[in-house]
């Protein structure tokens, strides 16, 4: 099927895509890397009266070092340019680890960070690893701007904090507090599917190796992605051995919501659920290990 007729729109700032915004609001869509939305529209799941792509627009890409140790992302950079960016390896090694797990690497070449945190997938990596990395979002609309963290941004399944005439601008995501270590681990039935059950984790030790924080956040465990704030108090304030890893993966399964499909069902998901919490939080709790350490 094809899609819909719409009017097509190439501003080449983002002034002009506000603008644009602002006058059609519901019944305008943006473009970015049209991984997700060409086949919405071929499928007619969507129907806008107007695109407006911002493939165009070159200030919306781009990857800059904040003052202070974090990350600036431009929401349309391309998926495979974060993967492959040096200051993201070394600022967000996070997100390094897990973006090669986001599709194949045609689809990355094209698909943009903004786009999949825009698009809200419950099944996609970006999301919940922007939970992880406690992430915040510029969003624009004409005239106006407002800064919304990660975990106000998502609302429900396919949902977000964005208004109809917004646009999704910036990604923020801070710096790692020292004595951190990050891993990510997820199940999919073949590379480059979407994940059956994935868990990202940050573990933030204190000198004495005593777990301050302990940040763990899921991929495809329930509408929308989720933190896991019972695996994350079992953690905090304790010494992390195999046993407590053990006991946080076990209370991860009271924070997640995951349903039986086709591809899985819910005991299955469960139990993928306990197994990567165990590996992420203790690569994660090694690697923290490793830097007080070193
Ligand atoms: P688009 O498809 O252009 O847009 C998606 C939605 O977000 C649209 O509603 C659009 O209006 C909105 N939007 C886009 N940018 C903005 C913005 N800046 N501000 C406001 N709204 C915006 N993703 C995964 O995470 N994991 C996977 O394993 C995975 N597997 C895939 C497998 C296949 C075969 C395909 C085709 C896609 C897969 N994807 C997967 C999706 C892919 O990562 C997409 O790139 C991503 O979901 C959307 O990014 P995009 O830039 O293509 O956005």
């Amino acid at each position: 099927m094809k899609p819909a007729p719409f009017e097509y729109r190439a501003p080449d700032t983002v002034d002009g895509a506000l603008a644009l915004l602002a006058e059609h609001g519901e019944e305008a869509k943006v473009l970015a890397g049209g991984q997700s939305l060409i086949p919405v529209l071929n499928f007619r799941l969507a129907r806008p009266a107007v695109l407006v792509d911002l493939n165009r627009i070159s200030s919306l890409a781009g990857i800059e070092a904040l003052a202070g140790g974090g990350l600036r992302i431009g929401a349309m950079t391309r998926q495979r340019a974060a993967e492959r960016s040096d200051l993201v390896a070394a600022r967000a090694p996070l997100l390094s680890e897990a973006l090669p797990h986001v599709a194949h690497v045609q689809i990355r070449n094209r698909g943009t960070v903004g786009g999949s945190l825009a698009h809200a997938d419950p099944a996609a990596e970006l999301p919940a690893l922007a939970l992880a990395l406690e992430a915040r979002f510029r969003l624009r609309r004409a005239g106006a701007e407002r800064w919304v963290d990660a975990r106000d941004f998502y609302t429900g399944l396919f949902a977000t904090a964005l208004a109809p005439d917004e646009l999704l601008d910036t990604i923020d995501v801070p710096p790692l507090p020292p004595g951190a270590g990050c891993a990510f681990e997820e199940v999919a039935r073949r590379h480059g599917d979407y994940a059956l059950m994935g868990v990202a984790a940050v573990v933030v030790l204190d000198g004495g190796g005593v777990c301050r924080i302990a940040r763990i956040a899921c991929v495809s465990a329930g509408p929308g992605p989720l933190r896991a704030p019972s695996a994350e108090a079992v953690l905090q304030g304790q010494r992390i051995d195999s046993a407590l890893v053990h006991a946080a993966a076990d209370a991860l399964t009271r924070d997640i919501e995951p349903t039986s499909d086709v591809h899985a069902s819910v005991e299955y998901r469960t139990q993928l659920a306990r197994v990567l919490t165990r590996r992420a939080v203790q690569r994660a709790a090694d690697r923290a290990a490793g830097t007080r350490s070193a």
